[in-house]
């Protein structure tokens, strides 16, 4: 009897404080002082979080590079954890990165706390979890994070100290999403394809041009999604967060890139490619996208308006929940069907939609305090609101044929272990084994001359393609390419897509020819090969007659032999990524 009736004075009170009072914040953040929490101080607010609330769980998430783990803070009804609970529930997932360039924290302290006022329902916006679970990775560039002084970010005068844009291994990390490099992009995967968010945010900051907006966005790019995914991002997604923060203090715009010199001619949307968190995301059908807060706006402006943002798009995922799983739903079975993938798109001039823009008079004779000469400036005291044109719309120009298989020799370990963390199916072959396939061979392939990322990237990469019998071992891949993750096949097997592993130098070892002949040495076997084959000796002879330089080069006619014949190494500059077509 007496639990009982403890049982329900407790209840009774429970009930009561909700209607009667709000839950008080549990944190002070300190961004109104330009200060942003040390990695240690976050993970120690999100403990405190964990601790005081039942639907607030911190989780370690795998390792980084500096042997300290990744953590995800999961705010859920009743606190479920369990992604596959989630979805029976039929839940949206929202995924939120911080700290990936960790001088670009307002997403950091933002985090922290929208993740206090939905745990304490502030404002109803616990409701939220009805629909969709928000996972949220505190800081991801830890390396960076710990990397802390007042000497980062040369362009940006608050908070007073930030983290290092590099991490410990002095990677970019949001350009390591299809090389994955570091153990934090490895970690990444495998937090991303746990939890398979059906909306994902990456924060950032930018510095490019001054104007009112303390914060703008790079959104899914429409175009890169299926048919069935365009109505809700061009329809649904951009116009509800846009509306929903010109109802407060924070009017959103697009990532600021003149599309000419001024801003006046318009805005040009971006494009991202699988090496950026939001074109990773991308590839998943997931809808990736990133806010970018401006630099010269104040700090607690721009950690609030990013707080904003994320209420905004919580709010938007919740409401929005069968929609979205609907769509992307479809957007897959769509992407599964393809005959052919786009590789390459251009913008199309043609199109624009118009945006308020609220700017700043530029002054391109503003005279430096520093140097005393004349430097671009921006004059705050000539603010201006202007509608201008967004161009927002890709038409693709170049496209591949969708292969029904990728055969890939397991000599590639590195590339197999990448689509391994992507949950990319794939069977073994039983036995060895030769497969009629269709194969590319490398025309032409430029690279920088000093490295990117670690890397010297394939800018420039033209293929032809054969068919050939070619030999496979027992244990290489056969990877089926219409399954969920065609699109991210697509983009990392396919070597001309745009972050392709060829691209990334992970094929590399083709690029060598292995062989050769000499010219001196070759004498006895050029013989025979030429009466083996008479019409090489034809040609040879052909040749000759045509050519009087050629006819007095010894060294170029053993060439001409060696590259006609089957001396010439059939694996020299061919991808090892093999294609079987339905054809
Ligand atoms: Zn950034």
């Amino acid at each position: 009897m007496i639990r009982t009736f403890l049982f329900t004075v407790a209840l009774i009170s429970a009930m009561a404080f909700q209607v009667q009072a709000q839950v008080p914040a549990l944190l002070s953040l300190r961004y109104n002082e330009n200060y942003s929490p040390t990695y240690d101080e976050v993970i120690e607010l999100y403990r405190l979080l964990d601790r005081s609330y039942s639907e607030g769980t911190l989780l370690e998430a795998g390792q980084t590079d500096t042997g300290k783990p990744l953590h995800v803070f999961v705010i859920s009804r009743n606190g479920e954890i369990s992604p596959e609970v989630l979805r029976e529930q039929g839940k949206t997932i929202l995924l939120v990165n911080n700290g990936i360039h960790p001088g670009e924290p307002e997403g950091i302290d933002a985090s922290l706390e929208f993740a206090d006022d939905i745990l304490r329902n502030k404002d109803g916006m616990n409701k939220w979890l009805d629909n969709t679970a928000i996972v949220i990775i505190p800081v991801y560039n830890i390396g960076g994070a710990l990397n802390r002084s007042a000497w980062n970010r040369s362009g940006q005068t608050t908070p007073y100290e930030t983290g290092f844009r590099g991490n410990y291994g002095n990677l970019d990390l949001n350009r390591d999403f299809v090389k994955c490099d570091s153990e934090n992009a490895r970690s990444f995967s495998k937090i991303f394809h746990h939890w398979n968010p059906d909306v994902f945010l990456d924060t950032h900051t930018t510095n490019g041009s001054d104007h009112q907006h303390a914060i703008t966005m790079i959104p899914p790019q429409a175009d890169q999604f299926p048919k069935a995914m365009q109505g809700l991002i061009r329809e649904i997604l951009l116009p509800g967060l846009y509306a929903e923060m010109d109802k407060g203090d924070y009017p959103l715009i697009p990532y600021v890139d003149f599309f000419y010199e001024d801003v006046r001619s318009g805005l040009r949307g971006g494009q991202e490619s699988p090496r950026y968190s939001s074109g990773y995301a991308t590839t998943f059908h997931s809808l990736g996208m990133m806010t970018e807060n401006l630099i010269y706006a104040t700090y607690p402006d721009r950690v609030k308006s990013t707080y904003e943002f994320i209420k905004a798009l919580s709010m938007f995922t919740s409401e929005n929940s069968e929609i979205i799983l609907a769509a992307r739903k479809a957007g897959i079975s769509e992407s599964m069907a393809l005959d052919r993938y786009p590789i390459r798109y251009e913008i199309d001039t043609t199109r624009h939609q118009m945006i308020t823009f609220h700017g700043y008079e530029n002054d391109r004779q503003q005279i430096s305090q520093v140097t005393g000469l004349p430097r671009l400036g921006y004059d705050r005291s000539r603010p201006f609101t202007a509608k201008i044109k967004y161009f927002d719309t890709y038409q693709p120009v170049e496209w591949v044929e969708v292969p029904e298989y990728f055969v890939l020799p397991r000599a590639w370990k590195p590339v197999m272990d990448r689509l391994a963390l992507n949950q990319v199916e794939f069977t073994e072959l039983p036995n060895d084994t030769t497969i009629e396939v269709t194969v590319d061979y490398f025309e032409e392939v430029t690279s920088p001359t000093r490295p990117y990322n670690g890397h010297f990237f394939h800018d420039k990469v033209i293929t032809r393609s054969e068919v050939q019998n070619v030999q496979f071992y027992a244990g290489d891949w056969l990877i089926p390419v219409r399954q969920e993750r065609i699109r991210f096949i697509m983009e990392v097997l396919e070597p001309l897509s745009r972050d392709s592993y060829f691209r990334w130098n992970f094929f590399d070892a083709v690029l060598d020819q292995r062989e050769y002949f000499s010219s001196f040495g070759f004498e006895e076997n050029a013989l025979r090969t030429l009466e083996q084959f008479p019409e090489l000796k034809k040609a040879l002879e052909e040749k000759r007659k045509n050519d009087p330089e050629f006819a007095k080069n010894h060294r170029a006619q053993l060439q001409f032999i060696y590259e006609n014949s089957p001396w010439l190494e059939k694996t020299w500059k061919r991808n090892p990524v093999a294609k079987i077509y339905n054809r």
